[in-house]
């Protein structure tokens, strides 16, 4: 059992429970109880970014508190998703949500690649 002698919180020690007990009931020490942690301050991170190779616009969320990361993309990904970390939700800030429309407007997925190109499987190449 943690505990420390009265006039010195900042110098805690173990006893077995029994001498601990006993110097408490006699008053010349007290039960130590650790503090709780600092609580997490949410500091989340929004921003928009764009894919290396087909350009497609995404919202990523980071939090430099908790270390949490998060990407968002789709049609309605700034209205419906949504960044949990540190026990709270955040939703994507106005400004970020404007400028991931304007770019979703803008962006137009690519043609799906022909699977011309890669002949299908054939005994002749073995
Ligand atoms: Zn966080």
């Amino acid at each position: 059992m943690k505990i420390y002698y009265a006039g010195t919180p900042e110098v805690p020690f173990n006893k077995p429970r029994a001498e601990a007990e006993a110097m408490i009931a006699a008053g010349i020490a007290f039960a130590y109880v650790a503090p709780a942690p600092p609580a997490r301050k949410p500091d989340a991170q929004f921003a928009v970014h764009r894919t290396t190779r087909s350009k497609q616009p995404f919202i990523a969320a980071s939090c430099n508190s908790c270390g949490s990361k998060a990407q968002f993309t789709g049609p309605t990904a700034h209205k419906t998703q949504v960044f949990r970390h540190c026990g709270v939700t955040d939703a994507v800030p106005e400004h970020i949500a404007e400028q991931y429309a304007k770019l979703r407007a803008k962006w137009k997925a690519p043609a799906p690649q022909s699977t011309e190109k890669f002949p299908s499987f054939e005994l002749v190449h073995f």
